[in-house]
């Protein structure tokens, strides 16, 4: 249910939670073999990898990822030689845990790797790492529609990837110009029917709200085209315009922007088409189709949250590998420098890559646990919150209990109180704003301002 009254009195910066605490948590003073102890604990669950490949082709001008701009291939020869050694480091600590059933490619621009390229990173991975396939893996990359040939396609499918994201972003002309990101439908259609024919069952597209010159009407087609085409999952992501803070959005003219109301507006409108055609609303930004993994989690309440979003596998640990790429694993954080000549110094030192880190308390657990069943169930399980960490909710969390309440009046969220049960719900119309509910619950936040709105 959209209430546009709800929506603008709580529209205010905050996290997307992908974690908890957020990166902006991370301490760059944190003792190294802390958190090089931490990744040494046996751990006996299955791993997830995450493999940053920095180089793009070409700059997009909303972007404010970590990325390297070029045309030089040979860049990335050096680059893999560098996440050799980190593969090979990482995995003499990583004591005899090795089946990977989680592996995702992000950037950057992975598919900016040549095929020779990415036959190679393969190489490396299949040499200290089980890819394992055998059950329900979620092997995945993100591409640019305008850098993959039908070989890379079959390079990924054969390695076992089988989920796609695209960044669409927005499919008017004028708008692309905008954003240097000029991409046709017909480009995309053709990547569509070859990635369907090579059986890729999961595929999702990333659009923007809130990019130069869009309208309700040019957003209303290129949502026509989105539903067209069927993607599995559609993610729909707010563009936070911060030219301060990232240099290529200097290149957008501010004034061509869509204001906030038009940009509810287009957030209102892409959700209503969605659910219209047929998809599901996961949370936040995501949609899925009904027949989606994603969708069967939500409604078993196995749906989890990681850094690359919506998730079906978060009980694996995390190790990131290249340049800024994150760890999580035995409660603790490990980022790796963002910086890729430090990122270089230190491999070719013999060292890990670590720029900075975090180790969770109790009391981090016990938070994050409690946002991710907000964000990802609407419902919190207070009953088995207190039972599993031996607390009494409304002690321990007395402040945030006042701070619910004005939440409660409005009829975002609702106390389910029975006998045997004690448990916390987000209404339908609390459902666009869970952020601000899950910041309640955020211990960090006060000091942290560097957040986009929550729409
Ligand atoms: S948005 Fe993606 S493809 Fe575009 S410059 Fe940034 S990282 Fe590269």
């Amino acid at each position: 249910m959209w209430d546009q009254n709800l929506i603008e009195k709580y529209n205010v910066s905050g996290p997307r939670y992908t974690s908890y605490p957020t990166a902006l948590s991370f301490d760059k003073d944190i003792k190294r073999i802390l958190l090089i102890d931490k990744m040494m604990t046996s751990a006996s669950r299955s791993l997830s990898l995450y493999f940053h490949i920095p180089f793009c082709a070409h700059l997009c001008y909303y972007c404010a990822c970590n990325k390297i701009v070029t045309k030089q291939q040979s860049k990335a020869d050096e680059y893999l030689e560098l996440l050799e050694e980190e593969v090979r480091l990482k995995s003499l600590i990583l004591n005899d845990t090795n089946r990977v059933t989680q592996l995702h490619f992000g950037g950057g621009t992975p598919t900016f790797l040549t095929v020779n390229q990415f036959k190679k990173l393969f190489a490396i991975i299949e040499q200290y790492f089980t890819l394992d396939t055998s059950g329900d893996h979620d092997f995945s990359v993100e591409i640019d529609p305008r850098q993959v040939s039908s070989e890379h396609i079959d390079l990924l499918v054969s390695k076992g990837i089988n989920r796609i994201s695209i960044g669409v972003q927005d499919f008017d002309l004028t708008v692309q110009k905008a954003i240097h990101r000029v991409q046709t439908f017909e480009q995309i259609t053709e990547l569509m029917q070859l990635l369907r024919r090579k059986q890729i069952n999961s595929i999702n597209f990333d659009l923007i709200y809130g990019l130069p010159y869009q309208s309700l009407n040019n957003f209303n087609l290129t949502l026509d085209k989105v539903i067209a085409l069927k993607p599995d999952r559609v993610s729909v992501f707010n563009y936070a315009h911060l030219p301060e803070r990232f240099a290529p959005q200097r290149r957008i003219d501010s004034d061509t922007l869509p204001d906030a109301k038009l940009k509810l507006e287009l957030l209102e409108l892409a959700t209503r088409r969605l659910l219209e055609a047929g998809y599901e609303h996961i949370g936040m930004d995501h949609f899925a189709k009904p027949s989606d993994p994603l969708v069967t989690a939500k409604l078993q309440g196995r749906l989890q949250r990681n850094f690359q979003g919506y998730t079906t596998h978060a009980e694996t640990a995390l190790i990131g590998f290249g340049c800024s790429a994150i760890s999580d694993i035995n409660d603790a954080f490990v980022q790796n420098h963002t910086d890729m000549n430090l990122y270089k110094n230190s491999i070719l030192n013999g060292q890990l890559p670590i720029a900075k880190g975090y180790i969770k308390t109790q009391d981090d657990i016990i938070r994050h646990q409690i946002i991710m069943q907000l964000i990802c169930n609407l419902n919190l399980d207070i009953s088995a919150i207190e039972a599993c960490y031996g607390i009494c909710f409304k002690d321990y969390f007395a402040n945030e209990v006042l701070l619910l309440q004005p939440m409660i009046d409005d009829g975002i969220l609702n106390i389910n109180l029975t006998s045997s049960s004690y448990t916390l719900s987000v209404s339908a119309s609390g459902r666009q704003i869970i952020r601000c509910i899950c910041m309640v619950f955020d211990k960090h936040l006060p000091q942290r301002t560097a957040y986009s709105k929550v729409i």
